[in-house]
Formats: C-alpha cells, structure tokens, sequence
C-alpha cells in the first residue's frame, strides 16, 4: 500500500540542518502517525511522501521557504509579562503563548524586563532549511472516523 489521499502513515524520522546538526528526532519514541491529504504535516513534505509505500526511506531537504518561512524581522514585539502564559520562569528562550484578540499564538522570549518581555513570534525553525530523514514504518487505510476528524488516531496520532 502506498501513501495518498486517506491513508495513514507512520514514519520515523530525523530532522536536521542541512550541515549535518541534528535538531529532533523520533526514534526514542514513537513514530509519527498522520492522516495524508489533511494537511497535517508540512505541505512540501506531503509531497515528498505520496506514492510511497511501507519500508520505503526518503530524505527530504527543504527551503526555509517550504518548511517554517523565513524569519520576519518585524516579528519582534514588546508584551506586557500578564499577557504571557508560560511554564516555570520567564526567562530568554522561555517559549510562551500570548493571548491576543487574534487568538493565541507561540512566541519565543527574547528579553524580559520588569513588566514587559520583548517576545519573537516567528517559529523556532523559521529561516532554517531543513533535511528530514524518514523512515516510513506503516502505512493503511485510514477508518471513516479518522476522514472526518482530519487526523489520524492511536499511537502517535490523537487521542480522545
Ligand atoms: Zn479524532
């Protein structure tokens, strides 16, 4: 069986730069469980791994501008520290939430004062180019459940 629309796949994978340094991988854990065709992965990498099957191993290097997008330099604000919720504390590097009345958003911290923290709200992978190394462990038919929730179910996809 090979990957397309409504079908799941499982994939393990190692996410680097394209020089070599490893930035996360799922090999201690388990893999990654998607449902194709829902946009539940990057778009490019969707791509990459259509018409693939079961065993089948890939490397897929991307542009930053197919992976996270470059880096905005506008993407610098100045919050004050109540609108951050944040595990433990605030500190350079904290990833935090903002609330706005656009909804919530992830931000990186990169300066904190005494009521105000100037916040970076480009993704932490905005402006790399990325290689993924992928390994692809299953792939099957999605269930009718999982068509109309637009995710894959079970171990390393949703859980309800
Ligand atoms: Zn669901």
């Amino acid at each position: 069986m090979e990957l397309g629309k409504n079908k799941v796949g499982r994939f393990h994978y190692s996410l680097s730069e394209p020089d070599g340094v490893e930035i996360e991988n799922s090999h201690d854990g388990e893999p990654v469980t998607y449902l194709h065709g829902h946009g539940n992965v990057l778009p490019a990498l969707e791509e990459a791994l259509a018409g693939k099957a079961e065993g089948a191993s890939l490397t897929v290097e991307l542009p930053p501008e197919k992976a996270y997008g470059v880096r905005r330099e506008d993407a610098i604000q100045r919050v004050p520290i109540k609108h951050l919720s944040h595990p433990g504390k605030l500190r350079v590097g904290t990833i935090a939430t903002v609330h706005t009345d656009q909804g919530h958003r992830q931000v990186t911290v990169v300066k904190v004062g005494k009521f105000n923290a100037d916040v970076d709200s480009n993704h932490p992978l905005a402006g790399k180019a990325l290689r993924f190394d992928i390994e692809i462990v299953e792939v099957r038919d999605a269930s009718a459940e999982e068509i109309s929730h637009g995710h894959a179910h079970g171990p390393g996809g949703h859980h309800h």
